[in-house]
């Protein structure tokens, strides 16, 4: 069997290696478009940081391991169309536009998503950068250390706004971070926990500028960008700009070989195959089923990639196994805290549809007897359906790490079990590292009163 993966990004490396493992005398090409495989934005913040000084080293493989495991690598190579009768791949070669054809037997798609680029005046000018694989991320290493950048400001306070402004604020430049929500973080936390984180960065010296957008980026004669006018009218000093505003499928050159919806993301059903049986998709180009509602939606993460990835290896001859659903499950630290969640939060309940309410507790980490230096306040949100008592998702936050919990919230959602499940469900106790009762079974009580 002749395997084509296009991506060499999470998606792809895992469904890669799922066909090494499921069909071990599959031909297996693999195409990437730039000139390097494998390059994971989930550690570009480490190499940012200063944390990890490769830039080369964040990756999970290398092409000569590969090649040593059979794998046909093309890098330089795009994939620009597909004939799925004749089973054909146009591939060009980018470096001299050189264009071949090759056969594929079964094709997997991981082509993911590119960053939104704001449509506003100005949007042409230097020094407006992205988030999102290794050139980006050498280029945003290289501003750090440039000191004619002192002011950068961060469009958009999602988890990757919050890792770059997190990282120039710690490379000494000013950083200021707009979003058109009035909170930052608005998908990920309710605002018990976004209060803190905006106090947080605020003493890190980072300006929030909430509930307003970007109407204008304006430049000097280098036609560099030197400030940024917001949708208020407010105007401030920008060196530079990282736009962190969401993505986009790669999914144009697709449409009418297989079927796209109308944000243009790959359609496939629970097993990754596509409209064309023998073309697989998965990643960010793909929607994903979303446990607590059991609709199918975008959750752009590396976790989702790599189980979808998976899944299409081994359903590439017969439908053997089915993409389980997620809760979209992320951490991140800010600053001093970390935090974590999963599921529905009061802040995306109405867009999703869905009637939750939900108990908030604080606790310490470990019993209070413990000193303060190895102790820890810690913040934690259960969110259920008041109708079926069934968990929908929580958050938790500490300066110490606590962020485990949340992935055993993720396998309550998905289990579909209740607040009643949670409240007397056996977790270890130690006081080097919890309470008696763990605060997933605290809160569970709450919600148990709370109901009854
Ligand atoms: P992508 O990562 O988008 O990669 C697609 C690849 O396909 C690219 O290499 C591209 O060049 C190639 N390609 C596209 N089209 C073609 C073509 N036609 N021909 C050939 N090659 C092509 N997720 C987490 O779970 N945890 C995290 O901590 C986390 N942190 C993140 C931090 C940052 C800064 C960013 C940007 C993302 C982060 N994510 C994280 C999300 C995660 O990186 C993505 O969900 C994941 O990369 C998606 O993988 P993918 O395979 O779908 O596609």
């Amino acid at each position: 069997m002749k395997v084509a993966v296009v991506g060499s990004s999470h998606g792809g490396y895992e469904a890669v290696r799922g066909v090494l493992q499921q069909f071990p005398d599959a031909h297996i090409d693999w195409y990437e478009k730039g000139d390097f495989i494998s390059f994971l934005s989930c550690g570009m913040e480490l190499y940012l940081q200063g944390v990890v000084k490769d830039v080369n080293s964040v990756s999970y493989a290398t092409i000569p391991e590969m090649e040593d495991k059979g794998v046909h690598v093309h890098i330089n190579s795009e994939v620009t169309n597909i004939d799925p009768d004749g089973h054909k791949l146009t591939v060009v070669d980018v470096q001299n536009g050189q264009e071949t054809s090759a056969d594929y037997d079964k094709l997997i798609l991981s082509v993911g998503a590119v960053p939104f680029k704001l449509p506003v005046p100005g949007k042409e000018l230097q020094n407006i950068y992205a988030m999102r694989g290794r050139d980006w991320a050498i280029k945003l290493r290289e501003a750090e250390v440039k000191p004619d950048i002192k002011n950068v400001t961060v469009v958009g306070s999602g988890y990757i706004g919050i890792e770059a402004a997190e990282s120039f604020a710690k490379a000494g430049k000013h950083v200021t971070i707009v979003d058109m929500n009035p909170t930052i973080l608005g998908t990920y936390l309710d605002t018990e926990f976004t209060e803190i984180l905006e106090e947080e960065l605020k003493a890190n010296d980072v300006d929030l500028r909430l509930s307003q957008s970007v109407k204008e980026y304006v430049g000097n004669s280098d036609n560099k960008v030197t400030s940024v006018i917001s949708t208020t009218g407010e105007s401030w000093d920008a060196d530079l700009v990282v736009e962190t505003a969401g993505i986009r499928p790669a999914t144009k050159w697709l449409a009418g070989i297989v079927d796209l919806d109308d944000h243009g993301m790959i359609k496939t059903d629970e097993y990754q195959q596509t409209s064309q049986p023998d073309i697989f998709a998965v990643g960010d180009s793909t929607e994903i089923e979303f446990a607590p509602t059991g609709k199918k939606q975008l959750i752009a993460l590396a976790s989702n990639a790599r189980r979808q990835g998976r899944s299409a290896a081994a359903n590439l001859e017969g439908h053997k196994r089915k993409t389980t659903a997620v809760s979209g499950s992320s951490a991140l630290h800010v600053f001093s805290y970390k935090f974590a969640s999963t599921g529905v939060k009061d802040v995306t309940a109405k867009g999703l549809g869905v009637d939750v309410d939900s108990v908030f507790v604080t606790d310490t980490k470990v019993p209070p007897f413990v000193p303060a230096e190895h102790n820890a306040e810690v913040f934690f949100k259960l969110t259920y359906d008041p109708k079926t008592r069934v968990v929908m998702g929580a958050q938790i936050m500490s300066k110490m790490d606590t962020t485990a919990n949340i992935n055993a919230i993720s396998l309550a959602i998905q289990q579909h079990m209740t607040v009643d499940d949670l409240a007397y469900a056996d977790f270890f106790f130690q006081p080097g590292f919890d309470r008696p009762w763990n605060i997933m079974n605290v809160a569970a009580q709450k919600a148990e009163q709370k109901l009854d």
